[in-house]
């Protein structure tokens, strides 16, 4: 097993903690402005290495960027932050969600997305010659009564290119029925629950976080550190996922970062550093001993991107 990185392929030994969910770049400001187009690698690499710095500081030894098109996908300004830095970004391809589908991916058929899926898996992303190490895929967060007919085409064309190259597929999904509606339709297509990753696990309940496990999918939990989140209750639910039996499907991160070329100067960023600098801390305070804290925070986004 080996994973993807801006640097190459890396093995297990070669990493320590990795951040499963993070980002570099990402464009939250209107799609029609598209600045992503326009953002100068220069300017990110100047406000993003300080940052990776000091998660390297930390402890951090790699970190997977979360954005995929739709949000201003941009695998060079990564590759740059990285050869600055010395430091190996673990990049996706794949597009986010209703209503930030490009229209180009609306247009394509499924067969057309899957073979663009495989090319930035195999043989590398735009001119970068990075690959992509996964598939992020996406939910609409308000709409409750299932995947839009574009979201299903995207998730069907992930499976298919996740199945020929042994990608993981990673979804931004707010509710568990939606997860169960979208491990229903990876499965039909022969792709194994337990290379889907259950992104933004946290905004629903617990019942549903057992109930993914038990599927054999990736619970992860990565808003840590973030406004309104309690680091008390990402310990309880952590807990009780290692105390029921699925330590190996749970994943750490925090949703930080990143340079947004729709504010001024990128805006402001957000440290990688609290999950290793404070969460792990209490988690250990907590009683979780330390061969679990090395699972959750080295062997399973390891084993959960690399391929
Ligand atoms: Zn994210």
């Amino acid at each position: 097993m080996e994973l993807h990185t801006t640097q190459g392929l890396l093995a297990r030994e070669d990493l320590g903690l990795i951040l499963p969910h993070e980002h570099v770049f990402v464009d939250l400001g209107p799609m029609e402005e598209a600045n992503w187009r326009d953002a100068d690698p220069e300017a990110v690499v100047e406000v993003m290495a300080p940052e990776i710095e000091r998660a390297r500081d930390a402890g951090v030894t790699a970190l997977v960027e979360a954005t995929p098109e739709g949000v201003g996908r941009r695998v060079d300004i990564d590759l740059a932050v990285s050869e600055a830095t010395d430091f190996p970004i673990v990049v996706p391809t794949g597009i986010y969600q209703e209503p930030s589908i490009p229209e180009w991916a609306r247009e394509a058929s499924e067969d057309e997305l899957t073979e663009w899926l495989v090319e930035d898996l195999t043989e590398g992303v735009d001119d970068t010659g990075v690959r992509a190490a996964w598939i992020k895929v996406s939910t609409d967060d308000d709409d409750l009564t299932g995947l839009s007919t574009d979201e299903a085409k995207i998730l069907r064309a992930a499976a298919r290119a996740g199945e020929r190259t042994g990608a993981a597929i990673g979804s931004h999904t707010l509710h568990g029925e939606l997860v169960h509606e979208q491990l229903d339709v990876v499965e039909e297509v022969g792709y194994s629950p337990e290379r889907f990753v259950w992104i933004h696990a946290q905004a629903d309940d617990e019942r549903y976080h057992r109930e993914v496990a038990e599927r054999g999918a990736y619970v992860e939990f990565d808003w840590i550190g973030g406004d309104d989140q309690d680091d008390g209750d990402y310990v309880d639910r952590v807990r009780r996922l290692v105390e029921a039996g699925y330590t190996d499907r749970v994943l750490l991160s925090q949703d930080r970062g990143w340079y947004d070329p729709s504010e001024p100067d990128g805006g402001e960023q957000k440290p990688y550093t609290h999950l290793t600098e404070t969460f792990l801390l209490k988690l250990r305070e907590a009683g979780v001993d330390e061969a679990t804290v090395r699972r959750l925070t080295r062997d399973n986004p390891f084993e959960a991107y690399a391929r």
